[in-house]
């Protein structure tokens, strides 16, 4: 096991990403690209950039204008309403079609909190006859014979980021062509995202399964070569398994559901330590809060970030120092690499405030302390039931009035 370590983040970018690549040798993947640096500032510097007017027109083409806020907002940097606020004051309901993609986000997260672990197994039974083959290796290795699935495939492992019509366009292929298991495609999809998100990664899987929508989601070649601007199309010579009308290729894909449940998957036990009778409190700083304007960091006790293996064991490297550039710009906050149990012991803390999570792993992780778990502001003050979160579009005839009515 390693020993815990308190660690001091390099200022400079360049010099943080090598400090991170040799503190994680075993991380996979590409180095952090420099437009994606982490951090606030650069956060913000994305929020001046939105235009919520060309969002409205070409948000689904590849080339479109879309925020790229998507490692900000999951990772804290910047707050949902935030950006809610900023979008409003410049565009006013102008901005209506991205304020419907933001609430997409609160959305997912209010069933991952209603839900909790129970978002990983399906959530209703399929509507359509799915089949649960193991991811295979041509998609890890990109080596589909698809120019464009492979297109897409390189992208996420280089980047990190894939454009949201491109990852419903792949999500779609590899359940619905392929047959693969949705679950592990979306564990593998979620493990190389810098916005990895299991409320937002794993229920949009299920929306394209159909076990968290009333049909499964399926596109054909003109649709992807109109917004993809032929960029994949133009010149392919594979057989093109999307090149055909709807009907066609619906009677093709899909049978009829043979089952009347959803399909439940393991969930792996966190591992759990002593309680602590210290009466020290600290400041358990987590990845959803990553973000200097946080109001915790304004508490007057010690704030303290672990990379814990239990947590970040399996995040790519890009993603690793990502969180390091937040990170750097938190001067209060302590970094520590280890288990987190073995820091609080080594700090003598037994009492925790954090910001509240439906992360259950970060919840299990905190158990043995007496903790105090802040709510985090919804995307707007209404309470939506549980039987309006079945959907989107139910969640959002209430949302909806309120969010275009609010600021
Ligand atoms: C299979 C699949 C997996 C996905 N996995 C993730 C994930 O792990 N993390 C994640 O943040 N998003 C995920 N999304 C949603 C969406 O694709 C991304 O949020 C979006 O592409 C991020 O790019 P952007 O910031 O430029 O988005 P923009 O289009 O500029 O939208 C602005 C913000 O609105 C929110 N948003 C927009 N569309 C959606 C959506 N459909 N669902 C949820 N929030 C949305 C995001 O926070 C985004 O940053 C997934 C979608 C699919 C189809």
């Amino acid at each position: 096991m390693r020993p815990i370590q308190k660690i001091k983040l390099p200022h400079d970018h360049v010099e943080r990403l090598h400090f991170i690549k040799r503190l994680f040798p075993e991380a996979e993947g590409a180095d952090l690209r420099s437009e994606w640096a982490g951090g606030r500032m650069q956060a913000i510097k994305k929020l001046n950039e939105v235009d919520a007017i060309a969002y409205a027109k070409n948000r689904n083409f590849l080339n479109g204008t879309v925020t790229h806020l998507s490692p900000y907002l999951r990772h804290g940097c910047i707050t949902l309403n935030e950006v809610l606020v900023f979008v409003k004051r410049r565009f006013g309901n102008a901005a209506e079609n991205m304020l419907m993609q933001l609430a997409w986000r609160d959305y997912w997260r209010q069933v991952w909190h209603v839900k909790g672990n129970a978002i990983l197994s399906e959530m209703e039974p399929a509507k359509v006859k799915l089949d649960y083959q193991p991811l295979s290796d041509a998609v890890r290795q990109a080596k589909t014979g698809l120019p464009c699935m492979d297109g897409f495939i390189q992208t996420l492992t280089r980047e990190g980021y894939l454009h949201n019509h491109a990852r419903m366009w792949l999500a779609s292929y590899i359940v619905h062509h392929l047959k693969t298991d949705w679950r592990e495609a979306a564990d593998w999809f979620e493990s190389r995202l810098l916005d990895g998100d299991l409320a937002s990664n794993h229920l949009s899987w299920q929306w394209v399964a159909s076990t968290f929508s009333s049909k499964p989601y399926y596109f054909n070649k003109e649709s992807l070569a109109r917004y993809t601007g032929q960029r994949y199309c133009a010149d392919c010579r594979a057989a093109c398994p999307f090149d055909d009308n709807y009907e066609a290729l619906s009677a093709r894909l899909f049978k009829q559901a043979t089952t009347e449940a959803g399909k439940l998957y393991a969930i792996s036990p966190v591992p759990m330590h002593a309680s602590s009778d210290s009466k020290a409190i600290a400041v358990f700083v987590h990845d959803e809060m990553l973000g200097a304007s946080n109001l915790l960091m304004q508490k007057p006790f010690p704030k303290i970030f672990v990379f814990d293996p239990v947590l970040y064991e399996d995040w790519p490297l890009n993603r690793l120092q990502f969180m390091a550039d937040c990170l750097s710009e938190m001067m209060s906050v302590e970094v520590w690499v280890g288990h987190t149990h073995e820091v609080l012991q080594h700090k003598g803390v037994g009492q925790l405030v954090t910001q509240d999570t439906p992360n259950l792993k970060i919840k299990a992780l905190l158990k043995p302390y007496a903790t105090r778990w802040e709510p985090v502001a919804k995307l707007v003050n209404v309470e939506i039931s549980e039987q309006r979160l079945k959907r989107f579009s139910r969640y959002w005839e209430k949302v909806g009035p309120v969010l275009l009515g609010a600021v």
